[in-house]
């Protein structure tokens, strides 16, 4: 079920990135932003032109949340709290590919649409004329997959889950990066998991389930990545020895 336009749905994505961007720091760490950039521009390039036209925005927050998403309308966030659980740039473009995935498969729209509080579409309508004091728009931002930021945990279904994962891991393959850093990845995550949760744990569960699957897809997204690496288009994404710590947790907010 899909209630809203294309053209609803990008603007909502822009709308939220714009004012995340007012809100949050931003990393302004070179290293930093070069990484974090070259691995999103790699996946981008192979991102379907349906789902977004033109250039997408890629931010680097400056905080030490575990947190990454990707918007309608062309927009990716990466916290650099993140950065410290990838440990590679393979690791970083499961986790880019796996947010880009949701935009793909429009599970945004699907979530808004099944929402069951009424006036949803009232508030879409009010983001689209740029008016940002609207009833219920943490409802909107939850949708769109990035309330963990502003205390709103509409965690995704297993079955948006799952599809993300096999989109994600085909799409890293795609760009040239290893499919197999997708399941290092996610028993990295699930180790943090055990002590404390951190926000992003609550709308992707490291779990079992997830790391299978992972596995079993490997052998059809490993004949992708063999392809791109036969053609010698493999990404060389250096990480930084040291990713700085944010410099103003305390504006960080939630
Ligand atoms: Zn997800």
């Amino acid at each position: 079920m899909s209630l809203y336009s294309d053209t609803e749905l990008n603007q909502m994505g822009i709308n939220s990135f714009e004012q995340m961007k007012k809100e949050m720091p931003i990393s302004t760490d070179i290293d930093t932003n070069n990484f974090v950039h070259c691995v999103a521009n790699a996946i981008t390039k192979n991102v379907p032109k349906s789902a977004h036209q033109g250039e997408w925005e890629v931010v680097v927050f400056d905080s030490a949340q575990i947190n990454a998403f990707a918007l309608p309308g062309g927009k990716i966030g990466v916290y650099t709290g993140i950065l410290n659980v990838t440990e590679n740039q393979q690791q970083l473009a499961a986790i880019i590919g796996h947010e880009v995935g949701h935009v793909l498969e429009h599970h945004s729209n699907e979530r808004l649409s099944a929402s069951k509080v009424s006036n949803v579409g009232l508030a879409v309508a009010a983001l689209a004329l740029g008016t940002s004091d609207v009833d219920n728009k943490g409802m909107w931002i939850a949708g769109l997959g990035i309330g963990v930021q502003y205390g709103l945990i509409m965690p995704y279904s297993r079955a948006h889950e799952s599809e993300a994962d096999i989109v994600g891991q085909e799409l890293m393959a795609h760009s040239g990066f290893d499919p197999k850093a997708s399941i290092k990845l996610w028993q990295n995550m699930s180790k943090i998991n055990k002590d404390a949760p951190p926000e992003f744990m609550s709308t992707h569960p490291a779990n079992d389930t997830r790391i299978k699957q992972l596995s079993e897809h490997l052998s059809i997204s490993n004949g992708f990545y063999l392809a791109q690496k036969k053609q010698g288009n493999v990404p060389q994404c250096v990480k930084p020895k040291v990713i700085p710590k944010p410099v103003s947790q305390k504006k960080d907010k939630k």
